[in-house]
């Protein structure tokens, strides 16, 4: 498995159960716990994940993704820390998009691109874009249009949508609203 790919799943398991340790790391991703240290040593650095005493953590605190300021692979625009969308490749590449109307953009073209990350609207935390909720074109401006803001909870999107209209989305429907019809 790609360093990428383990990344993305480390951060996803991290997510979904709220911290997990580093045995049961190894054991899902069946690679060495050297491996997985060093994965969590890069995560950490990254303020995606924090390392607890034999296992990692994440979800009960914020923690932000690094506002490092790269263009979009898609429009070329600067990527906003807010807004962007991290995908990952079959061949270990990053590729960052200025917004989901750019990410869904680089979907539909790139068929090696396998799995992302988004970034909580509210929290700027990090969102697995499969688990994610989404809110398309709400009555404010961010970024390309449509514009579709990003959310982990589904409570969240729907306060948003009460606010400012837009239609709320899961991931799949997402891809359909961009006219996206491949696995991801
Ligand atoms: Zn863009
Ligand atoms: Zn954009």
């Amino acid at each position: 498995m790609i360093r990428e790919l383990r990344h993305q799943k480390i951060i996803e398991l991290v997510t979904q159960q709220q911290g997990i340790t580093v045995q049961e790391l190894t054991n899902y991703l069946k690679v060495s716990a050297m491996t997985i240290h060093r994965d969590l040593q890069l995560l950490e650095e990254q303020g995606i994940v924090q390392r607890v005493r034999g296992g990692v953590v994440t979800g009960t605190q914020k923690f932000k993704i690094n506002s490092q300021k790269e263009s979009c692979g898609y429009c070329g625009k600067a990527c906003s820390p807010r807004t962007r969308l991290t995908l990952f490749s079959d061949s270990g590449e990053t590729i960052l998009a200025c917004c989901v109307h750019c990410g869904m953009g680089l979907i539909q073209k790139g068929n090696d691109l396998k799995g992302g990350l988004g970034v909580d609207f509210l929290y700027e935390t990090v969102v697995d874009l499969p688990g994610g909720y989404y809110l398309f074109q709400p009555q404010i401006k961010i970024c390309c249009s449509p514009g579709v803001l990003v959310f982990a909870d589904r409570q969240d999107a729907e306060r948003m949508q009460q606010g400012f209209g837009g239609k709320l989305l899961n991931f799949e429907e997402l891809l359909k609203s961009f006219g996206v019809h491949r696995d991801f």
